[in-house]
């Protein structure tokens, strides 16, 4: 992150610095100046800067923080970054807090040349110099097809006429070509054609000119001092940054018009309102940090170019894992979508009262924060125009194919094989499962209710077109989605009856209306997300999370609460008694409701306990042989939480599916992967922390770490990786080991848990989930390929 100064400051402190570098200035001073002024800016912390000659050419060699110094040669790419400087001043000391940032952005290290000075070494030592770098860094084991070759202001002259000398004399090209305020053009002409020319802080064509003449006094036109006057067919794909107050930018604009004309691949981008030379600020600077970072995936995407990567979902998942990529400058994912919208279960679950019982401002992406939200618990509306709008406003729709529904991946040694039920075929080296876990229905098979005359639907997919006004209405099922239904319906309905099988613990909540200056204050101060996101994650984690997995005071508080609830709102002691369970609070998931007590206490609804036995046309029989008369039926009756990436046939290495790997339950390793499928990762997978933090969250850890694998497989050059057996099994015994302590194991029956009886989650605290995904552990995965880091 940049310091973020004012940028007045700083365009009055590079005022500064150009009215040294003046005509009248004596060249030593001018590089003192320079030197001293620029070395105040800093590398980013852990940089490593040593002194290194390459092709005979002194200079810096810096590696990138967390780099191993192995990257000397190999797969990896380098950067050969050329210091601006009009040939006269610069050096790598000026340019070393720059490159170090561009460095850590590609992940590779980079040399800058501490090429010959004019006057004493004019034209053509500089460019000799950049030539024999290059030609050094190809002898040193580096591919030309991974090296990016770049500068600033007359440094991006040199590296344009390098790569122009290299095309014409046959030296392998490099991947890329970058430029930040390039001086293209010694004679000027283009630039003192401008009228007016615009004026910048720092740069004046007085001493541009001063400058040329010391470098190329007589070849300024030439194009291998000018390559503006040169050719530019059969170039590697050139990336320009140019700045609005700088009148060399006519330079960078003519470029891309001869570009465009003699069909070279050029990408300018723009800087209104900036000056030449501005993107040396990047550790001081917001907007020179964001420019420096851009021009990085710029140079990154041909240097090293990412994996297509397929997400299967557009949920709050998907979405996050499709946000993480995109934000992170990875453009080469699809997300496929069997809906017609992005939203998962938030667009799938429309019943009436469904509000989020984790507070919006916890259910919400931390890249995302939203000034706007209602109430403090979101509206099933609200949280889907929410996914939408980040949708939109991160620019993921174009990333979205709606309407494609995966039935099939297929691992073919090499990339994912993608079949979808219509027939169309893709592939992509990468696989994210982000399906989600409350997506099946999950129907109950109670004789007779395909007998039934009126209408049925589940609480998932709700039958707008059916009136539930004045008519009966049974609803099945108490779990969250049956309680906010009965709440909603109490008093709707005619007549409604709730079918308990099990009773369960409510915990009470309180909802209310944010007023408009607190929505306003959250729009102006954007510290407020970031304290009221962490103080809800924490309320999460610390007081929910600690409940669940341990039995301190928490777990006793929340009983605590439980149980006062139902004493004081339920006042008739038969019911309360009905109402009470035989187990302890938390261990099936806590229902959170203000009104649900009052809602059942009503007269016009009935609470039926005593068991279905069967439906008939007119309602519903329970087994002391009552018919409960109904109109409608609504099944309350949560999901196949167990099926995951279920039913797309999932084929990993030998032919083995996921239903083989999973045949006696699933499994995973550290809640993502899967031994024998490579490069397959699941969002909200077997063992995910939901039962004590929120999905967005979750998903924000995991889709980070399949980025840190996505960019361990791009740079190392990796092309697949599954972690072992014996890794995965040494984490599910762990797992396993820590499940008796938690309140999911305390005597209940609940969808958490598997078919051996123990809870699918994640028996520790959600700090340790992150800690676990903060780096992939090579040592725990096999690998194809590549060069693996040590
Ligand atoms: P659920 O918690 O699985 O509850 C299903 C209910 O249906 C239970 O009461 C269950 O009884 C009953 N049931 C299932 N099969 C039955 C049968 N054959 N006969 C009679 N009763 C039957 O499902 P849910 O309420 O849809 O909630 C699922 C999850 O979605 C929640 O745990 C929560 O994670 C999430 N959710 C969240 C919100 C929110 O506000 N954030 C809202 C809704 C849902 P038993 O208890 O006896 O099994």
């Amino acid at each position: 992150m940049a310091l973020g100064l004012p940028p007045e400051l700083l365009r009055q402190a590079s005022r500064a610095l150009g009215s040294v570098l003046t005509p009248t200035t004596p060249v030593s001073i001018q590089r003192r100046v320079s030197d001293l002024t620029c070395g105040l800016l800093r590398p980013p912390r852990g940089s490593l800067i040593r002194r290194k000659s390459v092709g005979g050419v002194p200079g810096e060699w810096i590696q990138p923080p967390g780099l191993p110094s192995a990257g000397d040669g190999g797969s990896r790419g380098v950067l050969l970054y050329l210091h601006g400087g009009g040939y006269v001043t610069g050096s790598p000391r000026t340019h070393r807090a720059v490159v170090a940032r561009l460095a850590a952005h590609l992940r590779m290290p980079a040399f800058v040349p501490d090429y010959r000075l004019a006057p004493e070494h004019p034209y053509p030592a500089a460019l000799e110099d950049t030539v024999a770098a290059y030609r050094g860094l190809l002898a040193a084991g580096f591919a030309a097809h991974r090296t990016a070759v770049a500068g600033d202001s007359s440094g991006g002259a040199l590296a344009l006429a390098a790569a122009m000398a290299f095309r014409d004399d046959g030296t392998p090209l490099p991947a890329v070509i970058g430029m930040f305020c390039p001086w293209l053009d010694l004679t000027l002409k283009t630039a003192s054609r401008l009228n007016p020319i615009p004026k910048d802080p720092l740069v004046i064509l007085d001493q541009l000119r001063q400058w040329a003449a010391a470098y190329a006094p007589a070849n300024a036109a030439e194009p291998t001092a000018s390559p503006l006057h040169g050719r530019f067919h059969d170039l590697p794909p050139i990336i320009v940054h140019s700045a609005g107050d700088d009148p060399l930018a006519a330079d960078a604009d003519r470029l891309e018009e001869l570009a465009r004309e003699q069909g070279a691949s050029l990408d300018h981008t723009r800087h209104p309102g900036l000056w030449h030379g501005f993107h040396v600020l990047a550790p001081v600077m917001t907007r020179a940090d964001r420019a420096v970072r851009q021009f990085g995936q710029q140079l990154l995407a041909h240097i090293a170019p990412p994996p297509r990567v397929a997400i299967v979902g557009a949920g709050v998942s998907g979405l996050a894992m499709a946000a993480t990529l995109k934000r992170a400058g990875i453009g080469t994912f699809t997300v496929h979508e069997k809906a017609t919208e992005p939203g998962g279960t938030w667009r799938d679950n429309t019943y009436p009262g469904l509000t989020c019982d984790i507070q919006a401002r916890a259910y919400s992406f931390s890249f995302a924060p939203n000034a706007d939200w209602k109430t403090l618990y979101a509206s099933q509306a609200e949280i889907q125009e929410y996914l939408q709008r980040v949708t939109d406003d991160l620019g993921l729709r174009p990333y979205l194919r709606l309407g494609s529904e995966i039935e099939q991946a297929r691992w073919d040694g090499r990339c994912w094989q993608l079949l979808t039920t219509d027939g169309r075929r893709d592939e992509a080296e990468v696989l994210v499962s982000a399906t989600g876990f409350l997506h099946h229905p999950s129907l109950p098979g109670i004789p007779g209710l395909d007998t039934f005359a009126g209408a049925v639907f589940h609480s998932a997919r709700w039958d707008h077109s059916v009136p539930l006004a004045g008519q009966k209405v049974a609803v099945i099922g108490n779990g969250s989605s049956g309680v906010q239904i009965t709440t909603a319906l109490a008093g709707v309905a005619g007549r409604l009856t709730l079918f308990q099988r099990t009773p369960q613990w409510i915990m009470p909540t309180v909802n209310f209306s944010y007023p408009s200056w607190v929505k306003a204050a959250y729009r102006r101060l954007p510290g407020l997300h970031t304290a009221s996101y962490r103080f809800y994650q924490a309320l999460m984690e610390d007081f929910f999370a600690s409940a669940l997995v341990g039995p301190g005071w928490q777990r006793q508080a929340v009983a605590a609460l439980c149980r006062l609830h139902l004493r004081h709102g339920v006042k008739d002691p038969v019911l309360r008694r009905r109402l009470t369970p035989d187990y302890a609070p938390m261990c099936k998931r806590l229902v959170l409701s203000a009104g649900f007590f009052r809602a059942i206490g009503r007269d016009d609804v009935e609470l039926a306990d005593t068991g279905i036995e069967r439906v008939e046309p007119r309602g519903v029989i329970t087994r002391d042989g009552t018919l409960h008369e109904a109109d409608v039926i609504v099944l309350a009756t949560g999901f196949d939480t167990h099926a995951y990436t279920r039913p797309i046939t999932i084929t990993g290495t030998d032919g083995v599916t996921l239903d083989d790997a999973w045949a006696r339950g699933p499994y995973a390793y550290r809640t993502v992967a899967v031994p024998g499928f490579p490069n397959f990762f699941m969002l909200c997978g077997p063992h995910s922390p939901v039962g004590s933090q929120a999905v967005p969250p979750i998903a924000e850890a995991q889709a980070g770490y399949v980025l840190r694998w996505i960019e361990t497989l791009r740079h190392t050059g990796i092309t697949a990786a599954s972690p072992t057996p014996q890794a995965t099994a040494r984490y599910n015994d762990a797992l396993r080991a820590a499940m008796p302590g938690t309140a999911w194991t305390s005597g209940c029956t609940s969808y958490y848990l598997d078919a051996h009886g123990l809870p699918e989650l994640w028996p520790w605290m959600p700090e340790k989930h992150r800690d676990m995904l903060r780096t992939p552990v090579l040592d725990d995965f096999t690998v194809h390929g590549g060069t693996a880091p040590a």
